[in-house]
């Protein structure tokens, strides 16, 4: 009985106190570029990729960025230099180019992430909404299919409390380490609850001790939600949209000294890393700003790009439609692991071939759903829908306005800020979208009545005190 203890009290967790401050001490987070230890993945092929299945050593490490609008990396065409290193991993993997989140918070969107649903087929749409036991996360198929499993968070809304810690063998909220020399900039509303430095110590403590066995390591990282950022980051300005820009090449440092130290663990050969967000943010392009409130662009383009154990001799860039319900059927398919759990999900597998090999991917849904209950945060308030389908260049958006449904119809081909309203003057296609709306929306929840849960003060508080106006 005592060895299932040892067995189960890694020394890392232990140790990481005490070994963090080393680190901390040790290493400065702003690493020259191009400094750290050489790449040394040799360079594959699209085969390579689709051989990965047979192979029974490829680790996971899941680098979930909390905030993160794709138009603001350098990747998907930001004029600033945010996200060199960032960048840097795509180019020598594969890239989504238009990849959609499926709600613009964080519980909803998870959620959703997680279990390959569509929000409201999840059921995971309002503040005290838990995931219910027979929800099937990947930690829990990814640990029987013998992976070991960690979670480290900082955002409250994919805590325990919430069921998300499902699979996990360790699921854990580093304690925060305070802010080092340097960093001064957080936005004011918000608690200082440290910084990802707490997450990612304790993720290079987990890959210079572990021994054996594959792992899936999901990181959830909070700087740019709280807009954290140090000196060498403040390379953009004070204006609120530049202080994001800042900690974007802020959080770029610290996933760069991650990955150098899962290289310098031997580590680069045998893992995929994956780079993914919940939602993005607005900066007033329609009055609103931060995130929660809407289902526009601004709120739901996100990025998605991984990088494989080699380097692609090309860039792989996906052109065609994808969404945060797609990631976890396609890693499944490349890691060979079989589930028959429900999925409004597809791979992307037949996606990343078609674009590799310049030729047409088959033909399948790639119709985005965005889905966000107003209110979400509130107690006893009479539900309202607002939903957005992303059709190739255009977007359908739907919002209740008082008594009404406002209809709007963009076309990011012809005015990529999605600003000119053309539901006026493109009525068939604006039918088309809404009806696709309509139809997505009455397939039923998945998992019944959703269980809710009384939360307690404190917990409320972590949660306002991340921005969230909650449980009124
Ligand atoms: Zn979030």
């Amino acid at each position: 009985m005592s060895d299932s203890i040892l067995d189960r009290r890694w020394p890392w967790l232990v140790a990481a106190a005490a070994i963090v401050v080393a680190y901390l001490l040790s290493t400065g987070n702003q690493a020259e570029p191009g400094s750290g230890p050489a790449d040394p993945r040799q360079v594959g092929t699209i085969d390579d990729l689709q051989q990965l299945h047979e192979r029974d050593d490829v680790n996971v490490l899941f680098i979930l960025i909390d905030t993160l609008r794709s138009d603001r990396l350098g990747s998907y065409g930001h004029e600033r230099e945010t996200s060199p290193f960032l960048d840097q991993m795509a180019a020598t993997g594969v890239r989504f180019d238009r990849h959609l989140s499926q709600s613009s918070w964080t519980k909803a969107s998870m959620a959703s992430m997680w279990t390959g649903l569509n929000p409201w087929r999840a059921g995971i749409t309002r503040f005290d909404h838990v995931l219910p036991e027979e929800a099937e996360m990947p930690a829990e198929i990814l640990r029987d299919a013998g992976f070991r499993s960690i979670g480290l968070f900082r955002n409250g809304w994919v805590a325990p409390t919430f069921g998300f810690e499902q699979g996990f063998e360790v699921y854990n909220r580093p304690t925060p380490l305070g802010l080092k020399r340097g960093v001064l900039a957080k936005k004011p509303t918000l608690s200082k609850g440290g910084t990802d430095e707490d997450v990612t110590a304790s993720a290079i403590e987990f890959l210079r001790v572990h021994s054996g066995g594959r792992w899936f390591l999901y990181l959830h990282l909070m700087d740019i939600h709280e807009y954290t950022y140090d000196e060498e980051s403040a390379l953009f300005g004070s204006h609120y949209s530049d202080v994001y820009d800042n900690s974007i090449r802020w959080t770029d440092t610290t996933i760069k000294v991650l990955i150098e130290h899962l290289v310098d663990q031997g580590y680069a050969e045998n893992t995929i890393v994956v780079v993914a967000s919940d939602h993005g943010e607005a900066f007033s392009e329609r009055g609103f700003e931060g995130h929660g409130r809407q289902v526009f662009k601004e709120s739901t383009e996100v990025p998605f790009f991984f990088w494989l154990p080699f380097k692609l001799g090309e860039p792989v860039v996906v052109e065609s439609r994808s969404r945060n319900i797609d990631i976890w059927p396609t890693l499944f398919e490349i890691l060979g692991v079989e589930t028959s759990r429900p999925s409004d999900g597809r791979s992307l597998v037949p996606d990343i071939v078609a674009a590799a090999t310049g030729t047409e991917a088959p033909a399948a849904d790639r119709t985005g759903m965005a889905y966000l209950e107003m209110g979400w945060g509130k107690r006893n308030i009479e539900k309202q829908v607002t939903v957005s389908v992303a059709d190739d260049s255009l977007r359908y958006v739907r919002t209740p306005i008082e008594v009404d449904l406002v209809e709007q119809l963009f076309d990011a081909s012809l005015d990529p800020a999605e600003l000119k309203n053309l539901s006026e003057t493109e009525a068939a296609t604006l039918a088309r979208l809404r009806s696709i709306a309509d139809e997505k929306l009455a397939e039923p929840p998945i998992f019944g009545e959703m269980p809710t849960r009384e939360i307690s003060e404190m917990e409320l508080n972590q949660l306002r005190a991340i921005g969230y106006d909650i449980g009124q």
